[in-house]
């Protein structure tokens, strides 16, 4: 019997799948206070976190500085191999093309994302990088987790962006 056609197995799954998107938010949230977009990202393999990892793209001037790169740069670091077999990844942010791409590279088995990026998604929004059958690997995919906070921690963030820009410009009207 497969994973999903045991009930008591797919419950586990669900509930395993939300305590590690909550485990992503809580390193959204890390990427927020330095200032940087709010997606986090993990990487679990057997039951253990191995990579973590939270956008650092204005913090370290890196245009690879995505969530998932950093976790699976992390994970990569602690099993010394460049691929991480069996591996879940779990982000809360829809991944773009290069995210897409490396989470291919790097042989992840299955991905869960919690907010859709209808902008910038490589994996259902705007390209379907993960699941093409043309590519050397597929990988799993679960969307939608605790799609709502996942959504709402970077609304707050721009908001809170927008009203700091709107703050200067009227300190600059008063001056
Ligand atoms: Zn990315």
């Amino acid at each position: 019997m497969s994973e999903l056609a045991d009930p008591t197995a797919a419950a586990a799954l669900v509930a395993d799948d939300t305590r590690y998107m909550r485990e992503a938010l809580r390193l959204a949230d890390a990427a927020a206070v330095r200032g940087d977009v709010p997606v986090g990202a993990l990487v679990v393999q057997d039951g253990a976190i191995i990579g973590v990892g939270f956008n650092t793209r204005e913090g370290a001037a890196d245009p690879c500085g995505h969530a998932e790169i950093v976790a699976l740069r992390d994970a990569c670091r602690s099993t010394r191999r460049w691929r991480v077999d069996g591996a879940t990844l779990y982000v809360t942010l829809e991944p773009c093309p290069m995210c897409a791409g490396a989470l291919v590279n790097a042989r992840v088995r299955r991905l869960v994302y919690g907010a859709d990026d209808p902008k910038a998604g490589a994996v259902r929004s705007l390209y379907q990088l993960c699941d093409d059958p043309r590519l050397n690997h597929r990988l799993e995919i679960t969307t939608g987790v605790l799609a709502g906070p996942c959504a709402a921690v970077l609304s707050e963030f721009f908001r809170s962006i927008r009203e700091r820009r709107r703050g200067r410009a009227r300190g600059a009207r008063w001056r």
